[in-house]
C-alpha cells in the first residue's frame, strides 16, 4: 500500500453518530461560497468520494469537493490530506486549514512553500492508537511466549519447552507519551508490565515511570526488554535512532517503531544488530515507503517488518473533518490544532 505521506491507514468510513461536540449541519454557513477539498491520495485506504459521502450525511450544507473535481482552486479554505505534496497548499491562494486524516504531520511541516498563515490540524486518535497499542502488545507476547521459536520448531517436528518470560519480570520502555503512548503504556500497564516512559515533558502517571531529557532517555534504555517508540517526527527525533543510542539498548531488548521511520537510522539500525547491541527490530513504518524491495532490512534475520499498519482505523474521527470545517467557517477554535514551531 502506498504511504508516501505517512498517514493513517483505516476504514475508509465510519458509521459513528455525531458526537455532542459536533454541532447541528444547519450551522454550516455556506454562504461564501468557500469549499472543503478532498485531495487523500491513497485510494487503496480511503478514497475521495467515500470520505464525501460519509462528511456530507452528517453537514449536509457544506461545499466538500472531491480531489478529482475541485472546481476554481480559489474557492479552497480547506484542504484534507493524507498523502501531502510539496507545494500543493500553493494551488489553492485562499487555502486556511491543512487538515491531516491522522496524526503525523511532519510532511505537511517539511514543505518549505507552506505559508504560514495556514494553520494545521490532526485527528484525534483513539481508535488508531487503541490498535497501536494492541499491535506492540501482540509483538511483545510474541517474544515473551516464544512463538517463533515454535512455529522454527514445528517446521522440523521438535518437541522442546521453554517457560513463558513473565510480565511482572519485564520492563517496557515506551518513548512518547502523547495520545497515543499513553495508550500503548496504559495497555502494558493493564497486562502486569513493568513500564518506563519518556517525553519532552516529564510526566506523572499512575504505573509508569516517568523520564525527560537526553539522561532519562539512557535511563529509560537501561533495564528495558521492549522499547516502543510512539514518538512524533520532528527537528529533535529525526535519526534519533542511530548507533550511539543503540549502545544503550540491553543486548536481550527488541525495538518496535510505530511512530515515524525517519526517526531510525537504519544502516545503524543493522549494524547494532549485527553487533548484538539489541535482539531484534519489529518496524511498521521505515523511512522510505513502501519499502524498496531491494533493502536490506527485508531479508534481516532480526528484523520483522509490517507495512504501516499498527494504526489503521479512523473510528468517527473522520467526523471531526467535517466539524473543523465547521468551526473554520465559523471562527471557533479548531479541534486538535498543530503547533509548527513545536512540530506536532
Ligand atoms: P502526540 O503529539 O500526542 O504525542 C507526541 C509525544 O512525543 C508526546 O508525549 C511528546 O512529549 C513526545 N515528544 C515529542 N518530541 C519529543 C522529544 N524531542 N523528546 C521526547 N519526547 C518527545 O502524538 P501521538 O501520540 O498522537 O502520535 C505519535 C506519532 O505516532 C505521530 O506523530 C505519528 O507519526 C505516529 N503514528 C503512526 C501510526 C501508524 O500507523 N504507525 C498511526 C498514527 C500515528 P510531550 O508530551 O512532553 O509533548
Amino acid at each position: 500500500m502506498p504511504r508516501a505521506g505517512g498517514g493513517f491507514k483505516a476504514a475508509p468510513v465510519c458509521s459513528g453518530l455525531l458526537s455532542n461536540r459536533h454541532a447541528a449541519p444547519s450551522q454550516i454557513d455556506n454562504e461564501k461560497e468557500m469549499a472543503l477539498l478532498l485531495d487523500i491520495k491513497m485510494p487503496d485506504w480511503m478514497t475521495d468520494e467515500d470520505l464525501r459521502a460519509e462528511l456530507l450525511s452528517h453537514f449536509p450544507g457544506a461545499d466538500i469537493r472531491s480531489g478529482d473535481n475541485p472546481g476554481n482552486p480559489d474557492e479552497i479554505e480547506m484542504l484534507t490530506v493524507s498523502n501531502y505534496l510539496p507545494g500543493e497548499a500553493l494551488r489553492y491562494p485562499n487555502l486556511k486549514l491543512i487538515q491531516k486524516t491522522g496524526a503525523g504531520v511532519n510532511n505537511i511541516l517539511a514543505d518549505r512553500q507552506l505559508p504560514e498563515s495556514v494553520l494545521i490540524t490532526r485527528l484525534q486518535t483513539n481508535t488508531s492508537g487503541t490498535e497501536m497499542a494492541e499491535y506492540a502488545l501482540a509483538y511483545v507476547l510474541q517474544e515473551q511466549r516464544q512463538i517463533r521459536t515454535y512455529h522454527r520448531q514445528q517446521a522440523n517436528s521438535e518437541w522442546i519447552s521453554y517457560a513463558p518470560r513473565k510480565a511482572s519480570d519485564t520492563t517496557v520502555a515506551v518513548l512518547g507519551l502523547g495520545r497515543i503512548g499513553l495508550l500503548v503504556a496504559q495497555r502494558f500497564v493493564d497486562n502486569g508490565f513493568k513500564v518506563a516512559g519518556w517525553s519532552r515533558n516529564p510526566k506523572n502517571l499512575d504505573g509508569v515511570s516517568g523520564h525527560a531529557g537526553a539522561d532519562g532517555l539512557t535511563r529509560v534504555l537501561a533495564g528495558a526488554d521492549y522499547v516502543v517508540s510512539v514518538l512524533p517526527s520532528t527537528q529533535q527525533t529525526r535519526q534519533i535512532f542511530a548507533i550511539d543510542l543503540f549502545r544503550n539498548f540491553e543486548a536481550r531488548s527488541f525495538f518496535i517503531n510505530v511512530g515515524r521511520g525517519d526517526l531510525v537510522n537504519e544502516p545503524d539500525l543493522i549494524e547494532a544488530l549485527d553487533q548484538g547491541m539489541l535482539a531484534g527490530a519489529i518496524l511498521d513504518v521505515m523511512s522510505v515507503e513502501p519499502l524498496p524491495a531491494d533493502n536490506p532490512l527485508w531479508l534481516h534475520p532480526r528484523v520483522q517488518l509490517t507495512p504501516h499498519v499498527s494504526g489503521y482505523h479512523l473510528g468517527d474521527a473522520v467526523l471531526d473533518i467535517g466539524e473543523n470545517y465547521r468551526r473554520l467557517q465559523s471562527g471557533e477554535a479548531l479541534l486538535h490544532l498543530v503547533d509548527r514551531k513545536r512540530g506536532y
